[in-house]
């Protein structure tokens, strides 16, 4: 009897987890769009300016031993080995101002005190910011989660200067959507992304994957019985029997079963029959654009003394009408790589001050920007895979990290019969 035949369709940390557990059962066939599989999982391999060369992760940097259960264990059965980092820092610059916060990832430390603000002014600067990081511990104990960020802001009636300075920057970081879009996260969600990156216990239990991300996205790919690399799928039919799948030369493929491991909007477009509720569902996230660039030039990087960070977050104004992430992040400090050249991803702003000529590859992440309306869906994602068809994502469970993701492929493949 032929085995039961499988389409996954997206090789991002979802459809990959998805498959490597399907795998074990059946015949999986992975189709992803790009040349490159891994999605976010993309690792660089670069010179290290000493005539060798080093492997850079530039989106899925770290992974939480505690926070990230699923994404540890996946790593573990594939013998992909990991390390600890040092330190996950984030400093703050505005140019407009001359404020430097050299410790921006913990509320409750103290900036250093600018010199045009008087002491007094400043002592109310940094009550604040202590009381918004006690407030948001607060709301989310009282279970707040569905309260958003700016009802919190507008609650404690903090000042422009702490939500522009000091709230704001580490909200944007840690979401990785602009501030407008950030201001709508739902408290919960915004809990989860802190707690997962162990922001709120002060936890150090972050590591980097030895090798890359390329690692396990290799290994998985090794084991399936066919990768086909460049070949977007346009249509998933379901019928009577089968799940048929046609990509982007016309080529159609029936399968028993399928999973659908893109972007929720992308996959409603794949549907060539949506249900009400699929359309629904799907139809309510929407995502942020990160552009940004691989680079060598350091010049990006503050150079006061003691402001060099792992993640360096830069606004021009005091007031940006709508922040974005503007980080340079050092790649090379954040994932142990010891190399006489530096590595840096820069996002959004931050990326057009990377000097042309030291540019080594351009980046393209998108980040779901949540909002009630999008949380809300989320609840509801289980709804909709059946033993047939299911669907996988970072978007399938908390802020939408690559721990959410890899749940979101065991959840996938638990559906079609194939539990870990
Ligand atoms: C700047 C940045 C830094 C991040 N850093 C971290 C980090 O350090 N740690 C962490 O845990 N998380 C991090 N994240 C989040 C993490 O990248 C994501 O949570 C997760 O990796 C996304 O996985 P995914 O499977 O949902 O989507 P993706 O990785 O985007 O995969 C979707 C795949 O589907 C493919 N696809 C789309 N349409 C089709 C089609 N029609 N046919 C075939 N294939 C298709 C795409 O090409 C893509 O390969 C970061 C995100 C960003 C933006």
């Amino acid at each position: 009897m032929p085995r039961t035949s499988v389409a996954v369709i997206g090789s991002g940390v979802g459809g990959l987890t998805a498959a490597h557990l399907l795998q074990r059962s059946y015949d999986v066939t992975l189709y992803e769009a790009a040349p490159r599989l891994g999605g976010h999982a993309e690792t660089h391999t670069v010179p290290d300016g000493a005539g060798g060369s080093v492997a850079v992760d530039t989106a899925v940097m770290m992974v939480h031993a505690r926070g990230n259960p699923h994404v540890m264990r996946l790593l573990g059965e594939l013998g992909v080995t990991t390390r600890p980092l040092g330190d996950i820092t984030l400093s703050v610059t505005c140019a407009e101002c001359g404020f430097a916060n050299p410790d921006a990832h913990d509320l409750h430390r103290p900036p250093p005190r600018p010199q045009a603000m008087p002491a007094a002014a400043w002592q109310r600067v940094t009550e604040q910011t202590k009381r918004f990081s006690d407030e948001l511990a607060t709301a989310l104990g009282a279970g707040a989660a569905d309260r958003t960020l700016q009802e919190l802001i507008d609650a404690g009636q903090y000042t422009d200067y702490v939500v522009g300075h000091l709230i704001m920057p580490l909200m944007v970081t840690m979401g990785l959507v602009p501030a407008d879009s950030v201001r709508r996260f739902p408290l919960g969600h915004l809990f989860e992304t802190l707690d997962h990156n162990g922001v709120l216990a002060g936890d150090s239990g972050w590591r980097s994957i030895v090798g890359g991300t390329a690692r396990y996205v290799e290994r998985i790919a090794a084991r399936l019985t066919a990768v086909l690399r460049s070949t977007p799928v346009r249509s998933v039919r379901r019928t009577a029997r089968a799940v048929d799948v046609r990509d982007a030369t016309g080529t159609v493929r029936s399968f028993d079963k399928a999973v659908i491991a893109t972007h929720p909007r992308q996959a409603l477009e794949l549907l060539a029959d949506p249900s009400d509720g699929e359309a629904r569902i799907l139809g309510s996230f929407h995502y942020a654009a990160n552009p940004g660039v691989l680079h060598t030039d350091a010049s990006v990087l503050p150079s006061a003394p003691g402001m060099r960070r792992t993640h360096n977050y830069r606004q021009q104004s005091c007031h940006p009408a709508n922040a974005t992430p503007a980080l340079s992040i050092d790649l090379n400090r954040l994932q142990g790589i010891t190399a006489a050249a530096d590595h840096i991803a820069s996002f959004n702003d931050e990326a057009r001050r990377a000097a042309p000529a030291a540019v080594i590859a351009t980046l393209g992440y998108e980040h779901p920007a949540w909002t009630p309306e999008s949380a809300a869906a989320q609840r509801l994602l289980p709804l909709l895979s059946d033993h047939r068809l299911a669907f996988a994502g970072a978007y399938h469970h908390a802020g939408g990290y690559h721990e959410d993701g890899c749940l979101s492929g065991v959840r996938a493949a638990a559906a079609l019969g194939a539990p870990w």
